[in-house]
């Protein structure tokens, strides 16, 4: 099948959350397994493109996108994938991936029309678009707009995070390109047009990316003001759970002092001594190190650290190794703790995957208390490296990990109902206490390892999905 695949960001060229690692992973999956799949991602000047082999593509090298000006593609090679990077200076060049600025919307209708010019000069036309987030959500109105075949070709929308939505001017829709008078753009949208809100109407399939995830959206609480769309796709709304890539694999990670697996879990113990060490933490045995990998957001729930934390950290029953980057007030929470305990708390305020690697390994409890999440990615990590996840139960998390019952030896981590502080804190105490007995635990590390979240399942589902979409084309 021919798919093209139009996304903001991929892991490890460009990256700021789960986007990436789905847009690396998906089409490489896929196109392991024989289908055509080219994803087209903006060439940003803040790219990590060392050691890639990066080629023009020939004829592609001054395409028309209307109002929005010019592109021309390269081939990003070794990616598994086609690659294309869209290189648009004046769009893409902002010294940062996302740039919030009153033309966020146009750098993302360049990135979709640079796909459709493309694909016209190549004589490529792709069987299946994949829009991902918001930033393509409106890949079906450009496709709309494009004529010729373009409109006749089923578009698929994943939903990484209903959140963020895209708002912009009504003004502006010229300039894109698109029809004022497309029947997705609705009447409640006056004023503004919402990307999400109108390319899920426009697309024929919506995918997101947990089952739980696709059920709580539908609903007033949890749909962000999009459930009544979200409703009305019936069944052309559709969760797939996300994989993980294969460069999570404490059997081989060159960002871990030692490799292990489910048979030699005893060398994990050098990746927490890493850690620690890393950190200047006190080396305090059988306390464990608790771990946090993230985008720091109000979303992810950390704001229960401040009241459920200090207590436990001055009792010096836990230790605390985080690293992420965003909401100051949270990164201040952070960096306030790692003063205030300087022997059990580190804190790296920055972007480093090597250090989110040794986080995963070194570590023996993950916390993901997120209010929300579409799918998560790191208790899965966190699951294969054998690091115990204690995760809020919603969303993906809530699909991927089990309560540990020590009765049984069944079951793969610590989840809490109740989203408040306390709810947090008897998960955490439950953590600790069953931290303590190391022949149960070493059974609850190997049932996650054990887990299997491989993306070629994932592709299938995908390919099932695209199938779909082609026949009701
Ligand atoms: P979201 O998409 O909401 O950010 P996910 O759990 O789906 O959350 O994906 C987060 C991804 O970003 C994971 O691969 C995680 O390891 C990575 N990540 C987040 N923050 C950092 C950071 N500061 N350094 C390295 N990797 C990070």
């Amino acid at each position: 099948m021919r798919i093209a695949f139009a996304t903001a960001e991929m892991t490890p060229f460009a990256q700021v959350g789960g986007l990436g690692d789905v847009s690396r992973w998906l089409p490489a999956t896929l196109a392991a397994a024989g289908d055509d799949v080219r994803a087209f991602l903006p060439r940003y000047d803040v790219m990590d493109l060392a050691g890639c082999d990066e080629v023009p593509v020939a004829g592609l090298e001054s395409l028309d996108l209307g109002e929005l000006g010019t592109a021309s593609i390269s081939e990003l090679r070794g990616a598994g994938a086609t690659v294309y990077l869209v290189s648009a200076p004046q769009w893409f060049e902002r010294g940062g991936l996302y740039a919030p600025g009153a033309d966020e919307h146009l750098r993302y209708a360049a990135l979709c029309r640079a796909l459709i010019a493309a694909s016209d000069a190549l004589g490529w036309m792709p069987d299946v678009l994949h829009a991902n987030d918001w930033h393509t959500a409106l890949l079906a109105l450009h496709a709309d707009a494009a004529g010729g075949d373009w409109p006749s070709i089923p578009v698929v929308l994943t939903i990484h995070n209903l959140a963020y939505q895209g708002w912009f001017s009504l003004d502006d829709l010229p300039v894109t390109g698109i029809d004022p008078a497309h029947p997705a753009i609705d009447s409640r949208e006056s004023g503004g047009i919402n990307s999400l809100r109108a390319g899920i109407r426009a697309s024929d399939i919506i995918t997101t990316v947990s089952p739980t995830y696709s059920r709580e959206i539908v609903t007033p609480q949890r749909g962000e003001g999009l459930d009544d769309v979200l409703i009305d796709k019936g069944d052309a709304l559709v969760g797939i759970l996300n994989g993980i890539g294969t460069e999570w694999d404490p059997e081989n990670d060159p960002h871990l002092p030692a490799p292990y697996g489910g048979d030699s879990l005893d060398q994990k113990s050098l990746s927490t001594t890493a850690l620690r060490d890393r950190f200047g933490l006190t080396r305090r045995g059988g306390v464990p190190v608790l771990g946090v990998v993230s985008r720091m957001a109000a979303q992810k729930g950390f704001g229960m650290f401040r009241h459920t934390l200090p207590e436990r950290l001055d009792a010096r029953r836990v230790q605390l190794a985080v690293i992420g980057t965003g909401d100051p007030s949270l990164e201040a929470m952070f960096s306030e703790m790692a003063t205030r305990f300087p022997a059990d708390v580190g804190y790296h305020r920055g972007f480093d995957s090597g250090l989110a690697h040794l986080i995963e390994a070194g570590s023996d409890v993950f916390l993901m208390p997120s209010e929300f999440e579409p799918c998560g990615l790191n208790q899965m990590y966190s699951l294969r490296y054998g690091t115990v996840p204690l995760v809020h139960e919603t969303g993906g998390l809530a699909d991927t990990v089990v309560e540990w019952d020590r009765e049984t030896g069944e079951g793969t981590g610590f989840l809490f109902d109740d989203y408040t502080a306390g709810g947090f804190a008897a998960a955490l105490d439950r953590a600790v206490s069953a931290h303590r007995d190391t022949r149960s635990w070493r059974r609850l590390q190997r049932n996650g390892m054990a887990q299997d979240f491989s993306w070629e399942a994932r592709a299938e589902e995908y390919r099932a999905v695209y199938r779909r979409a082609v026949a009701g084309a």
